[in-house]
């Protein structure tokens, strides 16, 4: 990339963060700070870089999606994540959301069911210099329990309910955000807060259109 295509995405990324994420309400400094950082050009498909900064999400491979960077920030923002954060990600896709809670939380494991999507999103996260990203290729509806318990957990795939090993690998105090509803009907975003072991808090954010959270092909079935 030339010098000049460098500062041009520099220049409609700082215009993309006022126009559509601090102007909706994202409040958070640490959250817009690294939307700032993150080059989102670096995680989209070449031939659709000149869109990077367009307030919408972008085709990656595979049948996936970049999210939006308004949703990207909106959900990080309500983490509310303390400095020292460790961070479940559930849905890696083309790495940009993994890279903004870098830049933010101290460690982030981030599961990927894909396996092309998880290399080459590991390969962009540690070219791109975040060293605190741990790429898993897996089902991530197990989270990741020899890292639990985490302080924040985040599902970027809708899916029916949230799933039991997510909630049990969530710290007391911890907050888990993930959309909740029928792929083809309304989905919403919902914030769980555990309160202490049993007990589990849990608000609905906002209406969302996310790609399906897939279900372990592993899990039990009935004859
Ligand atoms: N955070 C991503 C957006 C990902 S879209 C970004 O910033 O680019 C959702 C991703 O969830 C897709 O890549 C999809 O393959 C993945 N996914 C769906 N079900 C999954 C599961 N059970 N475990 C891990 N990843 C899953």
């Amino acid at each position: 990339m030339t010098a000049d295509a460098h500062e041009e995405f520099t220049a409609q990324r700082q215009r993309m963060v006022a126009r559509d994420v601090v102007s909706r309400g994202v409040r958070s400094q640490p959250v817009i700070d690294a939307l700032k950082r993150v080059r989102r050009e670096r995680y989209v498909p070449e031939h659709l870089r000149e869109h990077a900064y367009t307030d919408a999400p972008l085709a990656i491979g595979d049948g996936q999606t970049i999210s939006q960077p308004y949703i990207v920030a909106y959900m990080i923002e309500a983490l509310a994540l303390a400095p020292g954060a460790r961070v479940l990600e559930i849905g890696t896709g083309s790495g940009y959301a993994a890279a903004v809670l870098a830049e933010i939380a101290a460690e982030v494991y981030t599961i990927e069911r894909h396996p092309g999507l998880a290399d080459s999103a590991a390969k962009r996260l540690a070219k791109d210099g975040h060293l605190n990203v741990h790429v898993r290729h897996g089902d991530g509806t197990l989270g990741w329990p020899e890292a639990a318990p985490f302080d924040a957990i985040v599902v970027a795939a809708c899916g029916a309910e949230i799933p039991r090993a997510l909630e049990q690998q969530l710290a007391v105090g911890g907050r888990l955000v993930m959309p909740v509803g029928e792929q083809a009907g309304e989905q919403e975003l919902v914030r769980v807060t555990r309160i202490d072991e049993q007990e589990f808090r849990c608000e609905r954010l906002c209406g969302v259109r996310f790609v399906p959270l897939i279900e372990s092909e592993a899990a039990p079935r009935e004859p």
